[in-house]
This record gives C-alpha cells, sequence and structure tokens, in this order.
C-alpha cells in the first residue's frame, strides 16, 4: 500500500476573497489530494490527505503560485485531522468554519478590486447573459472590503446576501472549473443588484442618466464605496455649476476616462504613472496635464496637475463608454462632510447638489472614498489611502505586544489598529473637524475592530489636546495612552514604512502640529528612533496673525513674516520692499494686521514650513487666500514649472542649541525680484530651491554633528514634487540615504501608522 499522510494547513495573509480556494482546489486536485479547503477567522485551512511528496508540493504550490492579489505571509502545517479525509473521496471546497480555539494573527480584510479584463470582455459582448451588466465580477475582481460585514468571507457575510443566486450563478459559483468558483459577490442581470434612476431600472436608468450628463447635468452616482458626483468635464458650465454647488471652488476635480490612451491625450504619463493607473486598486493618478488637454479649465483651475483614474466597475466602464468623454468624478458630499453611503441619507444631503441620482439596491457597508496617488520620479506617493488600498495590513518594524489603536490627527484623518507586526491603516475619513466626520470616523473604527479582531488596549494620540481624535483616544477604556509628538509620528511613519527602527534624522515640513514645548511646530528636523527624538533644527517663527484666519488668507501670513518674523540678526526687510507688496493690499487689513503683530494679540507663532510656502505664494501675488489645505504650495510649484533657477539666499542661525533657519533675506530677495521685474516663474523655482538648499545645510549640521546617515522626508509639504526632487536629489549628493513614505501618505493620512509604530516601539522598550 502507498505511504499516506494527512494535514492541516493554515495559510494567514490576503487569502480571502482574492480567488484563494479556488486556486487551491485546482492544484489539489491536480495533484490527486484528498480533503477540503475552508475559510477560518481571516485565513484559510486545508485538509489534506495523500503521498508525502504529493502534500508538499501543495505547500510549495502555495507558498509559489498563489493568484496574483494573494499575499501568504504565513503557512503552518500540522498533523491532520481526526478522522483523516478518506481515499479517493477528493477534494472539495467547504463552506466557512469558525475559528478554532484563539486567533494566531490579526484577520485581513480583501480590499475592493477593479473589474478584470475577462469580465469586461463578457460585459462588451453582446451574445453574454452579463452583456451591459454593471455588477459584473468573479473570483479575481469586484467588491470587497465595501461589502464585507463580517469574516470569514463568505456571501452570507457580505451585503450581497440580499440577493439569494438564481441557478445559472449557482452552477458557476459551483464549479471548480469555472472562473466564478466561489466568487462571493457573483451576480447576473436575473439575479443580482440593479441600477435605479426615478421609476427607471437596468438599462433604462443607465440611458436616463447618460442622457442627463450629456446635457450638462451634475448626477450622483453610486460607486463602490460611496456616492460620486458625476458632470461632463468638457462641458465648463456643468463643471462651474459642481464647484458652486458642492461648494468646492478651487481645489481639483478627478476626472474619470475610459482607456490608458485617453490618458495619454490628456496628460503626460510615466512609466510609474502606468503601472499606477492600471493597479488593481485604480486610483486616481494626479499628473501633469497637457496644453489644451480636452478638459475644461474649471477642472483644475491654478494648477496643471490633474487626477486622472480609469474606470473601476462594471457600471464606471459603461458610463465612459457611452458618454466617450472626459468626466468629473468627485466624492459625493458637501466640502468637508463625509462621503454619501446611505440611499436614504444621500438624497437628503445631495438634493440640492445632484439633478439626478443613479443608484443601485446593493448596500454599501464600509465608506470608502477614491484613493489617490502621486508619481513623482520613480516614487509613487499615496496622497489619500482608501478604496483598493485600505485596509490591506502594512508591516510594523517592532511588533506591537499589545493590540494598539492609534487615533490620527485633525486634517485628512486615518486611524489605525496594530497588532504584531502588522498595523492595519483605516481608509481616509476627511477632516476631523465636526460631529459628522467624527461619525464616520467612529462607524469606520467599529467595523475595523469588528473585521481585523482586534480590540486596543493601548490607545496611541497626537499631543494636541484639542483635536477630536486625541479626545476620542482619552474617551476609550484602554489600559494606556501614549501621546505622540505630530512631527515624530510623521518621521517615524516614514521610518516604519521602510523597516527602519532607527537611529534617523527626521525631517517634517507640514502646516501645523503641536511641539512638545507647547508652540506650533512645521519645519522641523529631528534626531529620532521609533521611540523617541530630539529636535536638532527648525524654521524660524512667524506670528499667525488671527490663527485660523491666517491659514486661510496667505497674505496675513506674508504680513506675518514682514513685520514679526523671529529676530535672529537680520532685521525686517527695507520699509520700501515691504511697500511693494502690502500697496496691492486693502490699507486696513495691513495696519489691522500689523498692530496684532506688534501687540501680539491672537497671534500663535509657528515654525511651520507650510506656511513659509503660504507668505511666499502671497508676496508673488499667486494668491492672497486659499480654500483648500496647500492651494497656496500647489501655485507656487505650478508657477515654477520646469524652470531651473539658483537659490533665492538664505541663512542658518544658532539658536538655543539648534540650527534655525532665516527666512527674511530669502522674502526681501523675493520682493527684491520682483521689484525688479524678474520672472514670477523664475523667482518660484528659486525659492524652492532655497528651501532646499536650506534642507540640505539643516541636514548637514546634523550629520556632522554626528548625527545618523538616513533621513526619513515626511509631511504635507513633500507632496510638492519640485521640493521633493530637489531635497531627495541634493541629501543624495550629500551621501545620505532618502527615505520618503511611498504606501503611507506623506500628509497628515500617514500620522496614525507613525503612531502605532512609535507606541509598539515604546512598549517594546517599556517605558
Ligand atoms: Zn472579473
Ligand atoms: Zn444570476
Ligand atoms: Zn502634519
Amino acid at each position: 500500500m502507498d505511504e499516506r499522510a494527512a494535514w492541516t494547513i493554515t495559510v494567514a495573509g490576503r487569502v480571502q476573497g482574492v480567488g484563494f480556494r479556488p486556486f487551491v482546489h485546482r492544484v489539489a486536485t491536480r495533484l490527486e489530494l484528498d480533503g477540503w479547503v475552508c475559510n477560518t477567522g481571516g485565513h484559510v485551512e486545508l485538509s489534506v490527505a495523500g503521498p508525502p511528496q504529493a502534500l508538499s508540493a501543495l505547500v510549495r504550490a502555495l507558498r509559489e503560485d498563489a493568484p496574483p492579489l494573494a499575499e501568504v505571509r504565513r503557512l503552518d502545517t500540522a498533523p491532520g485531522p481526526e478522522p483523516p479525509p478518506v481515499p479517493g473521496s477528493g477534494f472539495t471546497v467547504r463552506g466557512s468554519a469558525t475559528a478554532p480555539g484563539g486567533r494566531n494573527a490579526p484577520r485581513e480584510i480583501p480590499p475592493d478590486v477593479a473589474t478584470c479584463e475577462a469580465c469586461l470582455r463578457e460585459m462588451f459582448d453582446p451574445g453574454d447573459r452579463r452583456h451591459r451588466y454593471p455588477f459584473v465580477n468573479c473570483a479575481d475582481c469586484g467588491p470587497r472590503a465595501t461589502v464585507v460585514e463580517d469574516l470569514p468571507y463568505d456571501r452570507e457575510r457580505t451585503t450581497m446576501r440580499d440577493f439569494p443566486l438564481c441557478t445559472a450563478c449557482a452552477a458557476e459559483y459551483e464549479d471548480p472549473g469555472d472562473r466564478r468558483f466561489h466568487a462571493e459577490p457573483v451576480a447576473c442581470p436575473d439575479c443580482g443588484p440593479r441600477l435605479r434612476w426615478d421609476g427607471l431600472t437596468g438599462e433604462a436608468a443607465l440611458t436616463a442618466a447618460v442622457a442627463a450628463v450629456a446635457g450638462g447635468a451634475v448626477v450622483a452616482v453610486k460607486g463602490l464605496g460611496g456616492y460620486q458626483l458625476v458632470c461632463d468635464a468638457t462641458n465648463a458650465r456643468a463643471v462651474a455649476r459642481l464647484r458652486e454647488r458642492k461648494r468646492r471652488p478651487a481645489k481639483p476635480f478627478a476626472v474619470m476616462v475610459r482607456d490608458i490612451d485617453t490618458v495619454r491625450c490628456l496628460a503626460h504619463l510615466s512609466r510609474a504613472g502606468h503601472a499606477a493607473l492600471t493597479s488593481p486598486a485604480r486610483p486616481v493618478v494626479l499628473l501633469t496635464a497637457r496644453r489644451r488637454a480636452g478638459v475644461v479649465p474649471g477642472v483644475h483651475p491654478g494648477t496643471d496637475t490633474v487626477g486622472l483614474f480609469l474606470p473601476t466597475t462594471g457600471l464606471h466602464h459603461l458610463l465612459s463608454r457611452v458618454l466617450d468623454r472626459p468626466l468629473v468624478v468627485t466624492s459625493g458630499n458637501l466640502s468637508g462632510e463625509p462621503i454619501a453611503i446611505d440611499d436614504e441619507a444621500a438624497r437628503g444631503t445631495l438634493a440640492a447638489v445632484a439633478d439626478g441620482f443613479l443608484g443601485h439596491d446593493r448596500r454599501i457597508h464600509a465608506r470608502y472614498d477614491d484613493s489617490v496617488v502621486r508619481p513623482v520620479g520613480r516614487t509613487v506617493l499615496t496622497v489619500r489611502r482608501a478604496r483598493g488600498l485600505a485596509p490591506a495590513p502594512l508591516p510594523l518594524p517592532t511588533a506591537a505586544a499589545l493590540p494598539v489603536v492609534a487615533a490620527g490627527a485633525q486634517l485628512k484623518h486615518t486611524f489605525a489598529l496594530a497588532e504584531g507586526t502588522q498595523a492595519f491603516l483605516g481608509p481616509h475619513t476627511g477632516d476631523l473637524e465636526d460631529a459628522d466626520t467624527l461619525g464616520a470616523f467612529a462607524d469606520a473604527y467599529a467595523g475595523l475592530v469588528r473585521l481585523t479582531g482586534i480590540e486596543p488596549r493601548v490607545a496611541a494620540h497626537d499631543l494636541h489636546p484639542g483635536y477630536l481624535s486625541t479626545q476620542w483616544a482619552r474617551s476609550l477604556p484602554v489600559k494606556r495612552r501614549i501621546a505622540v509628538q505630530h512631527h515624530h509620528a510623521h518621521v517615524a511613519a516614514c521610518a516604519a514604512e521602510h523597516g527602519v527602527r532607527g537611529p534617523f534624522v527626521g525631517v517634517a515640513y507640514d502646516g501645523l502640529g503641536l511641539g512638545d514645548d507647547g508652540t506650533l511646530w512645521g519645519g522641523e528636523i529631528l534626531v529620532a528612533d521609533l521611540t523617541g527624538y530630539r529636535r536638532a533644527g527648525r524654521f524660524a517663527t512667524a506670528p499667525l496673525p488671527g490663527g485660523a484666519a491666517a491659514v486661510r488668507r496667505p497674505a496675513r501670513m506674508a504680513l506675518g513674516y514682514l513685520h514679526g518674523a523671529e529676530p535672529l540678526g537680520t532685521g525686517p526687510p527695507p520699509a520700501s520692499l515691504i511697500e511693494s507688496f502690502t500697496r496691492r493690499l486693502d490699507p486696513h487689513e495691513v495696519r489691522a494686521v500689523r498692530a496684532m503683530v506688534e501687540r501680539e494679540v491672537n497671534c500663535p507663532r509657528a515654525s511651520s514650513a507650510g506656511r513659509l510656502f503660504d507668505a511666499a505664494a502671497s508676496l508673488l501675488g499667486l494668491g492672497d487666500d486659499v480654500t483648500y489645505e496647500g492651494q497656496a504650495a500647489v501655485a507656487l510649484e505650478t508657477a515654477a514649472g520646469s524652470i531651473r533657477a539658483e537659490a533665492l539666499p538664505w541663512s542658518l542661525r544658532r539658536v538655543d542649541g539648534l540650527w534655525v533657519y532665516d527666512p527674511v533675506p530669502t522674502f526681501a530677495a523675493l520682493l527684491e525680484g520682483a521689484a525688479d521685474g524678474e520672472g514670477v516663474p523664475w523667482l518660484a523655482a528659486a525659492f524652492h530651491r532655497a528651501v532646499a538648499e536650506v534642507t540640505g545645510a539643516l541636514v548637514e549640521r546634523v550629520v556632522r554633528a554626528g548625527g545618523p546617515r538616513t533621513v526619513c522626508l515626511s509631511g504635507g509639504c513633500f507632496q510638492n514634487a519640485r521640493l521633493l526632487t530637489e531635497v531627495r536629489t541634493l541629501l543624495r549628493s550629500q551621501g545620505l540615504r532618502v527615505l520618503v513614505g511611498s504606501v503611507v501618505p506623506v500628509n497628515d493620512g500617514g500620522i496614525s501608522y507613525g503612531q502605532a509604530a512609535v507606541a509598539a516601539a515604546r512598549i517594546e522598550r517599556g517605558g
């Protein structure tokens, strides 16, 4: 008799919702093994019997040949089940089992996957039963994180349970040879979700919506992770109407185009950009628009950067192909509110924005906005980590010995859950400033706790007591709370993403974050590891006249620098130069702001790089007011174009043991250049160059004093491609190893992951 063995194999990682069980079935059947495979908890478990060589071959295949979307992180084998599978009984896929006993790792939730080529071919094949069916999907594609209510991942625990399978779909689902074998969201026109538009359904609903968009209307479309607002990107009036109704005057809109050739017509496309656009997550990719690119200027006013993306779902493909023009597709919300996911709520909040609603009857369980990335050279920065990317886990360099929740910051808010070496970065919630966004955060948190099975015992949060996220963390029933300084979290996020525990030099350039001395920081050079940091350099402080009012109005910030910059020996610019700037402003405002600055009334001081860029933009006449964060910096970057320039003057001073950048000479030169008729593009480029050289000099002084030679760049300012490229090139030329976040946002969306990394390291250190 042949020798036989029986094994139980547990596979952990991204193994559910990615066609893993069908893959196991194919391999085990080919190897003539007996047994079964099922989802347990967030893992996949095999009970299998056969000749030992065949079992070893199976394990090898599990490790090496897994489906493209799967990621096997851990594979354990143990002696097989009692009784072992019966010889000759064959191999089957079983329904899910609840995990026996304790868990061995947090469970992974599969992210949503864009419609695959095979499904698209069916959808556009007039002879196929899914011809023009917008909810087409298979084991390799379709909704996942947005419809999963609980794990293990099976149809009955997704919002697809509302749709009992018809005979034809059930046959595909049960046929091991079919590409829809155990595809949980499988659906067809007979049994699946249907489009709706007023009283119309299916194709008639689509036709009505298409006619509305073609006629210049703004249409609310129920997408994967929430409602989206759609209009014709080639129709100036439609775009203007959307801006006005959404109360979003200037922030660029994302544009969906039908295929990659259309992307090439609209924008310059690098290899990294191409890869990002066609990745399974189908994020919005920020690219440089070609001149006269075919979308109206109102789509991306004041910048030549345009966000383009390819269709994600069958519905998006149908809309793009039928309308055959670029479409604005933006979050279905009013500025600042969470994206609408509930049909009734959407009808309420979006009634004043949308002329019509193209909905359907599949519930959205979890809110996922569109993801946004920006290629810079060969690096792809994640600007917003949401649909298709979150909540895939990220590794932590120091294992979290206790389960951790990291509450994040305030703007571009995210939270993170961590246990062991895995951190789950939740989807982008928006700016955490009111009860609605706080509610959206609480929902997302409860959902991710249930799905991952992580029950936090430690809460990490920002130092800022006023952040809603900090207050939320303080209200949690945990055994320990860890406050993490904002910029330490920024640079720790970068280090942790690259597996660096430290020490390293952290360069954190952002808008504002609370420092450990009670003042506002934002242009910081830190010597750090994951447990702590020492401030080694910074930008000079300047007053924010009126606090938040100065953030919304860069002209105030410019006045703040001109009249109240930290005195570092250079003295303010000559009055005549200041006059050259202030004469285009309202004299009442100039006097009032000056008085505020001189009396130090409502003028918190900050050492912020973001505010420095704001002031420079206003000094160059590129915008005295902003309506979204980073707008002034975007204007400066755009103005500089591809011009090369020498740096404007700058100087460093030593203050209380820190190297401090004095921007007054830089600003004086900026005003002088403008007065002499130097072009704005050259001055904008020269300003960027100065900040890059300042960064190089600050880091060099730290390294020369014995500091580490690894540099972690982080903070929202590094979304500026020119700044990032110049700083990175310069630091590399100094022989340093330079890291920047790629999958973790450099903006405040990455703070929670940084907090989790710091908390894990502090728990390990026992401090
Ligand atoms: Zn598919
Ligand atoms: Zn069906
Ligand atoms: Zn920040």
